[in-house]
């Protein structure tokens, strides 16, 4: 029996990843892999190489989840301010159990600030509006979820499985029942072929979404994943750190002037640091400083990261 009081196989194999700005909170699984699975660019918890299943997808139990903020609880007391609910789409699971979860930890931690999750946009669209609204009002604050990317053939090459128009759908929906979001562009994603599509694609959907936060990370492949293979066999060619800053530049570049949300280029995967509270009033400052970095002779020289993990 575990320190927990918990079964050990239910705490074998766990993968528990969370955005990096979620770094200090309290991290508590609600689901474990992910129901897809397919993303060619992810290995995260399925190895598309060699279809092998890292972690296999599953609602996790309430009876665990609560033991754990139990424990939590007996550890940190009540000095918890923000939590993280994980897995690859804790949205999918039931409305019933999140509910049940947000009001225990509202008992546990009163002073939490906020809670948050991934979320995956066929999960939000299969809530109704009264289940997303429920949920926000038991406590969910804010959902990060995966655009990856605008272009529709973008989307359809890394078989994420969805589209465009039910990533902006998923995001109007979640925002109209009050909870935020933050959503992730894979820098990249393209390859050399579409990296100009990226951009312009990319920027249309986050003029049509008006997300509360995107953030952007860069794209770099791990063994574990299609992408990998598809790289060495010449089907897809990495775009340089310089192709990077260029369609960071055009993503901004064709935001609407009337665009307000909050930008993060802050992951440790990007080529650049900033940040803005509102794109509307820094727009015109970004693509300055971009364009001074593209400018830079030694942008070209930059080398890609190629780092193992995201
Ligand atoms: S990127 Fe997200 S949806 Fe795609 S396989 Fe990975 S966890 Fe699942």
């Amino acid at each position: 029996m575990h320190a927990l009081g918990l079964n050990p196989d239910d705490l074998e194999n766990k993968v528990l990843i969370r955005p990096p700005v979620e770094a200090y909170s309290l991290i508590i699984g609600i689901t474990e892999g992910c129901w897809w699975g397919r993303c060619r660019f992810c290995g995260v918890y399925f190895n598309t190489r060699t279809n092998e299943i890292i972690q296999r997808y599953r609602v996790r139990p309430l009876e665990i989840i609560f033991k754990e903020l139990e424990y939590y609880h007996r550890v940190y007391g009540e000095y918890v301010s923000k939590v993280f609910l994980a897995g690859g789409s804790a949205l999918s699971a039931p409305t019933e159990l999140l509910i049940k979860v947000l009001d225990k930890i509202k008992e546990l931690f009163p002073d939490v600030k906020q809670i948050s999750s991934y979320a995956k946009n066929l999960d939000i669209l299969r809530k109704s509006d009264e289940e997303l609204r429920q949920i926000h009002e038991h406590g969910l604050d804010i959902v990060y979820m995966g655009l990856e990317s605008g272009s529709r053939r973008i989307l359809k090459m890394m078989q994420k499985g969805t589209t465009p128009e039910n990533m902006i759908k998923a995001a109007k929906k979640i925002m109209a029942a009050g909870v935020k979001i933050s959503v992730y562009i894979v820098l990249g994603l393209g390859g050399k072929k579409y990296t100009e599509e990226h951009a312009t694609e990319t920027a249309k959907v986050l003029n049509e979404m008006r997300p509360t936060i995107f953030r952007f990370r860069t794209l770099n492949i791990l063994p574990t994943t299609l992408l990998w293979e598809d790289c060495n066999q010449g089907r897809f060619e990495i775009v340089e750190p310089y192709g990077i800053l260029k369609e960071q530049l055009t993503i901004i570049e064709n935001l609407d002037d009337d665009l307000e949300c909050e930008v993060y280029n802050d992951h440790h995967s990007n080529y650049e640091y900033w940040e803005s509270g509102n794109i509307k009033e820094d727009k015109q400052k970004i693509i300055k400083l971009l364009k001074a970095r593209l400018k830079d002779p030694a942008t070209k020289r930059l080398k890609h990261k190629h780092l193992l993990h995201m």
